[in-house]
């Protein structure tokens, strides 16, 4: 069983869309260039049935078990999925080849296990390079000079692509405390794409709390989990 009504995954999903459509029409760009990620960890796989059956197509997941169980249940449906959380190396072959696109690109070490077991598997996995731009402590996630390292060392990896930038800003109740950061994380790609000839045009930005922010401020993906599925049940 879904863990609401059928109708209120529609109606959320136009809710979350509408928004999407005037923070693009704001910022004077076309809510087309924005992919909405709906992160469905901890909701079961009756619940993304229900949110596809919506007309939702791209789903994000932070947890590699539970990704792939769903996956798995539901490989009838034609989503893409996403995996949005925190990856160690030793689950790597778990998710290379595997996903869509993987955001939570932290370390060299990790980019190297993607590319060996994505290469084994005759497969290029597209990657996003998550960034701490707030330098939090508890949150994964590369300095700015790291992220400029790490895509240096992609460069002898054709097993990943690197597509663009991923970031989580501090968690605030206001959402315009997010907005610099969001503006910073864009700079940092425009910046990296000019230093090294490299074609970045993705960045995943912006969750339930700050989502219209990331989209006028550039936002091409945007991952928003409870404002779709209602709150997470621990
Ligand atoms: C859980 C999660 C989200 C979604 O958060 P909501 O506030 O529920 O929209 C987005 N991004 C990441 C990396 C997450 O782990």
């Amino acid at each position: 069983m879904p863990d609401m009504e059928h109708g209120e995954y529609a109606s959320r999903l136009a809710g979350v869309r509408g928004r999407i459509e005037e923070a693009a029409k704001r910022s004077g760009r076309d809510a087309s260039e924005v992919v909405l990620v709906a992160v469905s960890k901890w909701h079961g796989a009756a619940s993304v049935r229900a949110l596809y059956e919506a007309g939702q197509r791209d789903f994000g997941e932070s947890y590699v078990q539970e990704a792939l169980a769903k996956a798995e249940e539901l490989s009838d449906l034609d989503a893409r999925w996403h995996f949005i959380g925190g990856l160690q190396t030793n689950k790597a072959k778990f998710v290379a080849g595997g996903f869509h696109l993987v955001h939570s690109l932290d370390s060299i070490k990790l980019a190297r296990a993607l590319h060996n077991r994505a290469e084994a598997a005759g497969a290029v996995q597209d990657v996003l390079l998550q960034v701490n731009l707030a330098g939090e402590e508890q949150k994964r996630g590369l300095a700015e000079d790291e992220a400029a390292r790490l895509l240096e060392a992609a460069g002898d990896l054709p097993g990943i692509r690197p597509r663009g930038l991923m970031t989580m800003p501090p968690f605030s109740e206001d959402p315009e405390a997010s907005r610099p950061l969001f503006a910073r994380l864009r700079k940092l790609r425009d910046g990296l794409e000019r230093k090294f000839g490299l074609d970045l045009p993705e960045l995943s930005m912006g969750m339930s709390g700050d989502f219209p922010q990331a989209v006028e401020e550039g936002a091409t993906l945007v991952r928003v989990g409870t404002d779709l599925f209602g709150p997470r049940e621990y």
